[in-house]
């Protein structure tokens, strides 16, 4: 399986890292073992002095696709869950000033913390329509609603599949709101999708 996240998908957060809002969606790509699953401890790793959270709902593709109409996307998921994209953003900062890739800042072990997932139909059945939120040591520090994306999941999901084939059980992580910050050894994390807590570690 292979994690696709979107970048700067919602104007406001776009906007707090001064990054210009984008006229196609931006993507990159997280492996396997950027996966940090059942709640477990996340290490923060020696390589970075600035460690942010980025909460997003994610995807997950049930259908392997290719070149996927908009129309036809809903077609592709059926369930959702919340992550968090850890981003090494003193890394990112120094990449991005050298127009280099982001891997180094985005991919790295235990990147991606993810909840378990739950049918959409969960939460209404559109994708569009959920709220989420990030608290952080029980304070809230991220609020989203999906109606905010700059392009919609079906939108998403159709461009992406333009250059990447879209496999069974691929995670799509669909962009962060407005809010991020770093992350120091000892705080917790708990991500909710709309009142219910989904996902809640510690950083070790
Ligand atoms: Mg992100």
């Amino acid at each position: 399986m292979k994690i696709i996240a979107i970048g700067r998908n919602y104007v406001k957060h776009a906007q707090e890292l001064s990054n210009e809002v984008p006229k196609e969606p931006v993507f990159f790509l997280k492996p396997e073992t950027a996966l940090l699953q059942k709640n477990k401890d996340f290490y923060y790793p020696e390589f970075s002095q600035d460690i942010h959270y980025e909460t997003e709902i994610l995807v997950k593709i049930n259908r392997i696709g290719k070149y996927i109409e908009p129309e036809f996307a809903h077609k592709y998921y059926s369930e959702i869950g919340i992550g968090i994209d850890f981003t090494a953003r003193d890394l990112q900062a120094k990449q991005k000033a050298k127009g280099l890739p982001w891997e180094i800042a985005k991919a790295f072990d235990h990147s991606a913390p993810i909840s378990s997932f739950v049918p959409l139909e969960n939460y209404g059945g559109n994708i569009q329509d959920i709220h989420f939120s990030l608290k952080k040591n029980g304070e809230e520090v991220q609020k989203g609603h999906t109606a905010n994306m700059l392009f919609t999941v079906n939108e998403i999901i159709s461009y992406v599949s333009k250059f990447v084939s879209l496999k069974i059980g691929d995670i799509i992580f669909t962009g962060t709101p407005a809010g991020v910050g770093s992350v120091k050894i000892g705080d917790t994390l708990e991500a909710f999708i709309e009142e219910d807590s989904f996902l809640k570690f510690n950083i070790r």
